[in-house]
């Protein structure tokens, strides 16, 4: 008789990015998508994140 070994396959992250090499979490301690948004830059016209950044990097 064979016997089935249930294997246990560790739960992969939702988002799929182990913090490891996720350089966004390395820069910022938090993942893209948790980070707040503010308004936009004037000269870029993309939205400046909580820590003052933006696309074009004017705002700081
Ligand atoms: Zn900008």
């Amino acid at each position: 008789m064979a016997v089935e070994r249930k294997k246990e396959e560790p739960t992969k992250d939702d988002q799929g990015v182990p913090p490891e090499i996720d350089t966004h979490y390395q820069m910022y301690g938090k993942h893209a998508w948790e980070v707040e948004y503010g308004e936009r830059c004037p000269a870029c016209n993309k939205r400046i994140d909580e820590f003052g950044f933006c696309a074009c990097g004017s705002s700081q």
